[in-house]
C-alpha cells in the first residue's frame, strides 16, 4: 500500500497520512458509482433534494472543527477556512430547489406524431480541483451533480486529501452506497480518471497548462469536460472613481487567500491621473497585513500553499525587478510564528515593463502588478494584454462610462463600482485561455444532464 503524507504549510507538521489509489482502485470506485445512480435517479427530484439539505445540515453542524482542519491543511485564516465553507454549502441549497424543477419537454410535431425530451444524469463525474479553495471547487460541482442524478468521484490535489476525505464521509451518510468517493493521487491518478469508460463528464479547475491536456485527453475519449483555469483579471481604475471605496475592494481580493485565488484582480491597470494617489493609499493598507499561521487570531493572511508555489512567485517578483519594476514589500518575513512555513510577505510590482513576466503570466500569491496607463484606450488594450479572461473590474463614477470600457475587456465576469465577489446565483467561467463552460447558476445543473429525445405515434383512435 502507498501512502501520501500531508503537511500544514505554515510550519510542515504531518497531518495524516492517505492511501493513493491505483488504477484498480479506480476502476472499482467508477463501476460503484455507476450501480449506485440507478438508486439515486429512481429517488425522485424532491426526495434528492431533501438528502442535499441533510448533507447541509449535517456539514454544518460541523463547521468550526472543519474550518480549523481547513485551515491547518491549506493554510488560509480559519475566518477565510469558514468563508470557504460556506461556499461549499451553498450550492446545496440552491441545487435542492431547482433539482425539482428540471424537468424535460413534451411537444406537438404534427401528423399525428408528438416528441419527448428528457433530461438524463450525463453520468458519473469525474471532478479534479486543485488546493486554493479545496472545499467551495468541490461543492460547485458535487451539489449540481447530484440534483441531476450523476455519481461523482472527487480528485483533490494531492497536498488537501484529507478536509475533501472529511466532506465526502459526512455526505456519504445520505446517499447511495459508492455514489461519491475520493480518488487521492497526481496527474497519473487524475488522467486515469478522465479517461476511465464509464466516466461520463469531466469537471476540472486548474491550471491553464494541465487544463489543455485534461481536455484534450477527454476528447480523444469523446467526453465533455467543462475547464475552469487560469486568471490574470485586470482592475482597471478610471481617473474619476471613488478611490478609497477602490482601493478597499481591490485589497479585499487581491490578498485574500494570501493572494491565491483564480478570479482576483491580479493587475491594476490605473489612469496616471491618480496613480501616485492609489500607490500610496495601498501601501498605507499593505503595511497592515499580518502574515501569520492560520490558526492564530491576530493572523490576517496565511503561507502559501507549498514550497513550490512561493518560488514561483519569488521568481517572477526577481524577474519584474531586474527588468526595472519597483517592487514595494515582499520578501519573507521574519519570526518565530513564521520562521518554518512558506510566507511570504505582499507586494506591490510598480511599472515592470511590457516584457516582465507579470504582464503575461497569472502571479498566484499577495503581489499586485500596477500598471498606469494615459488613456481609457490603453487601459482597455492592456487590460486584455494575457492570454486569461477570466474576471474584470473597472472603477468609475460616470455607470456609461464603465460600461464603455467593461465591454471591450475579454472575461466571463466583470464587476463595475463594486467588490469582486462570485455570486452562486450567476454563471461562472472564463474566456480564452481562462476556461471553457461555465459552472454555478442554472447552468451547472444543465451541465450535468444530458437531453434524449423521443419521438412517438399518437394514438389515432
Ligand atoms: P493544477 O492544474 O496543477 O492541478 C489541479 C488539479 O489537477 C490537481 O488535483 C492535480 O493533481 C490535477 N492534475 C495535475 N495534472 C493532471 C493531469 N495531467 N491530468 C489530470 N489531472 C491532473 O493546478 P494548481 O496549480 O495546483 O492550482 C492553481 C491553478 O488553478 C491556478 O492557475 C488557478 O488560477 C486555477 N484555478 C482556477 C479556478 C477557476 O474557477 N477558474 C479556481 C481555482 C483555481
Amino acid at each position: 500500500m502507498t501512502t501520501l503524507s500531508v503537511h500544514a504549510p505554515h510550519d510542515r507538521r504531518e497531518l495524516g497520512r492517505v492511501e493513493l489509489d491505483t488504477a484498480a482502485s479506480i476502476d472499482a470506485k467508477v463501476r460503484a458509482a455507476t450501480l449506485a445512480m440507478r438508486e439515486w435517479a429512481a429517488l425522485g427530484p424532491m426526495e434528492r433534494g431533501d438528502r442535499l439539505l441533510a448533507i447541509e445540515r449535517d456539514t454544518r453542524d460541523q463547521l468550526d472543527d472543519l474550518a480549523t482542519a481547513l485551515s491547518l491543511e491549506q493554510g488560509k485564516t480559519v475566518k477565510e477556512a469558514r468563508i470557504e465553507l460556506e461556499r461549499y454549502l451553498g450550492p446545496f441549497r440552491q441545487y435542492s430547489g431547482l433539482a425539482t424543477v428540471t424537468g424535460g419537454l413534451s411537444l406537438d410535431l404534427g401528423n399525428g406524431v408528438r416528441a419527448m425530451v428528457d433530461q438524463r444524469p450525463v453520468g458519473v463525474v469525474a471532478a479534479i480541483v486543485p488546493w486554493n479553495f479545496p472545499t467551495s471547487l468541490f461543492g460547485t460541482k458535487l451539489a449540481p451533480a447530484l440534483a441531476a442524478g450523476c455519481g461523482l468521484l472527487i480528485k483533490p490535489a494531492e497536498t488537501t486529501p484529507l478536509i475533501t476525505q472529511r466532506l465526502v464521509d459526512i455526505a456519504r451518510a445520505h446517499l447511495p452506497e459508492g455514489l461519491l468517493d475520493v480518488v487521492v493521487g497526481g496527474a497519473e491518478i487524475g488522467q486515469a480518471l478522465v479517461a476511465h469508460d464509464l466516466v461520463g463528464k469531466v469537471a476540472f479547475t486548474g491550471s491553464t497548462a494541465v487544463g489543455r491536456e485534461v481536455a484534450a485527453l477527454a476528447g480523444r475519449h469523446l467526453k465533455s469536460a467543462s475547464l475552469e483555469l487560469g486568471g490574470s483579471d485586470p482592475f482597471v481604475l478610471l481617473e474619476d472613481a471613488d478611490l478609497r471605496a477602490a482601493v478597499r475592494a481591490l485589497m479585499g481580493t487581491r490578498y485574500y487567500n494570501a493572494g491565491q485565488v483564480c478570479v482576483a484582480p491580479k493587475r491594476l491597470v490605473v489612469r496616471q491621473e491618480v496613480a501616485d494617489e492609489t500607490i500610496a493609499l495601498l501601501e498605507e493598507r499593505l503595511a497592515r497585513i499580518v502574515p501569520g499561521p492560520g490558526t492564530e487570531p491576530g493572523s490576517t493572511m496565511g503561507p502559501l500553499h507549498t514550497e513550490r508555489t512561493r518560488a514561483a512567485l519569488e521568481e517572477q517578483l526577481e524577474d519584474a525587478a531586474a527588468r526595472g519594476a519597483t517592487i514595494v514589500g515582499g520578501g519573507r518575513p521574519h519570526d518565530e510564528a513564521t520562521r518554518s512555513g512558506w510566507f511570504v510577505s505582499p507586494s506591490l510590482i510598480i511599472d515592470p515593463p511590457a516584457d516582465a513576466r507579470v504582464r503575461s503570466e497569472e502571479t498566484f500569491g499577495p503581489a499586485l502588478t500596477i500598471l498606469r496607463v494615459p488613456d481609457d484606450a490603453t487601459a482597455i488594450a492592456v487590460a486584455n494584454e494575457t492570454p486569461y479572461g477570466l474576471g474584470a473590474s473597472v472603477w468609475s463614477r460616470a455607470q456609461e462610462r464603465a460600461f464603455a470600457v467593461a465591454r471591450q475587456i475579454d472575461a466571463g465576469y466583470t464587476w463595475v463600482n463594486t467588490l469582486g465577489r462570485v455570486y452562486d446565483e450567476l454563471p461562472f467561467g472564463g474566456v480564452k485561455a481562462s476556461g471553457l463552460g461555465r459552472e454555478h447558476g442554472r447552468e451547472a445543473l444543465e451541465a450535468f444532464l444530458a437531453p434524449r429525445s423521443y419521438v412517438y405515434a399518437v394514438d389515432a383512435r
